[in-house]
């Protein structure tokens, strides 16, 4: 911020100090856009219809989605009170954050893990505990537990973890759920679920029974690519939902976006079809880029993490350079979505010349 940015009134100075949001940066038209792990694809059969056919623009939408919650609700056989929209995930995160944790309370989370926890927090008013990731850019569970004190309350699982692409395995779900305060809020952030083919990952709905202190978050848009329509949903108990509810801005989920996101559910063969496509595609770039000397962790959603450390300005540059837009996160390591097959080509083009510039030294290049 320059000076002339200063504010002139008072407002909350851990506010002021927060980053402002920058989004993934825009693509020329010649470029890949790989930087907010957005779905290539467009939207599913039906649903430009179902939206197009929402013309009461104005009406207020229905404040609880009703209708798609009911179908949520089949799909997961829970009740809908135990099921949650909000326009997309990360609302009902700051919704969730919010319910539980203000001034002198603590959220733990890892680190790196999804750039919205931090400010979400401090926006509650509440303190962030950043628990470093392993070395395999996994979650120390263990780390994480063992940060957790009385003022802990709310801790969040991200699986698989954005931008590492690590999952949580439901036996290390379980051993770190046997380990917190079963008063205490975990939330498991399932964005990239959809993309998971690891068969020990865990996986959140059917732990809902087992554990009363949990709720999962899922989104219309990744693997669904409803990104610009903003919709995603908790599962969880209702008391703790209704908590999230209370907090909540009314009103912020749109009639399109709810018809969206019902018909797209309506077209789970198609969506499977995409899914798989984007997986493949995701595991061959793994493979491929393993091939060429990269040392990364195995991709578990729709995007690869480059641990590229020191190096990360400068590579994020040459990849930008041959038009391709990636999230950098200086100096961690750089984050690319898995996009068209085209983008993905030219990545590998690349990419080779690249892990051959890095010093032998890097942990990025495997020793040969
Ligand atoms: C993209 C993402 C979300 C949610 O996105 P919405 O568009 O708000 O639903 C939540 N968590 C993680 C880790 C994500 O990467």
């Amino acid at each position: 911020m320059s000076s002339s940015d200063q504010p002139s009134v008072r407002l909350r100075p851990e506010i002021v100090a927060l980053p402002a949001y920058r989004q993934g940066k825009a693509a020329e038209t010649s470029a890949f856009k790989l930087s907010s792990n957005e779905n290539p694809f467009g939207p599913l059969p039906g649903v430009i219809d179902a939206v197009a056919a929402e013309t009461a623009f104005n009406r207020y939408p229905d404040a609880t989605a009703l209708a798609l919650r009911e179908k949520l609700a089949t799909l997961y056989a829970r009740s809908v009170d135990e099921v949650h929209i909000g326009s997309g995930s990360v609302a009902i995160l700051a919704q969730l954050i919010l319910a539980a944790a203000g001034p002198g309370d603590e959220v733990v989370y890892p680190w790196r893990s999804f750039e919205a926890y931090p400010s979400l927090v401090t926006v509650a008013g509440a303190t962030s505990v950043q628990v470093p990731n392993r070395a395999d850019h996994g979650h120390d569970l263990t780390a994480m537990a063992a940060a957790i004190t009385d003022r802990t309350r709310v801790v969040i699982v991200c699986t698989p973890n954005n931008p590492t692409g690590n999952i949580v395995t439901a036996d290390e779900f379980d051993a770190f759920m046997a380990s917190v305060p079963s008063d205490l809020l975990v939330i498991l952030d399932e964005a990239y679920c959809e993309f998971v083919t690891e068969p020990g990952a865990v996986t959140g709905p059917p732990l809902l029974t087992r554990y009363p202190n949990l709720v999962v978050l899922r989104t219309f848009s990744k693997a669904y690519g409803l990104a610009g329509l903003r919709v995603g949903y908790a599962l969880g108990p209702v008391g703790i939902l209704d908590a999230a509810r209370s907090t909540a801005i009314p009103l912020s989920v749109t009639g399109q976006g709810a018809a969206a996101a019902i018909a797209s559910l309506d077209e789970q063969a198609a969506l499977m079809e995409r899914v798989g496509v984007l997986a493949a595609r995701r595991d061959d770039v793994w493979r491929e880029l393993t091939a060429q000397g990269w040392q990364i962790p195995q991709p578990h959603g729709n995007f690869l993490w480059l641990p590229t450390g020191a190096h990360t300005a400068s590579v994020a540059e040459q990849l930008g350079a041959a038009g391709l837009i990636v999230r950098a996160f200086h100096p961690e390591g750089i984050r690319i979505s898995i996009g068209e097959a085209e983008a993905m080509e030219k990545l590998l083009q690349i990419s080779k010349e690249i892990v051959n510039a890095l010093p032998t030294t890097s942990s990025t290049r495997q020793l040969s």
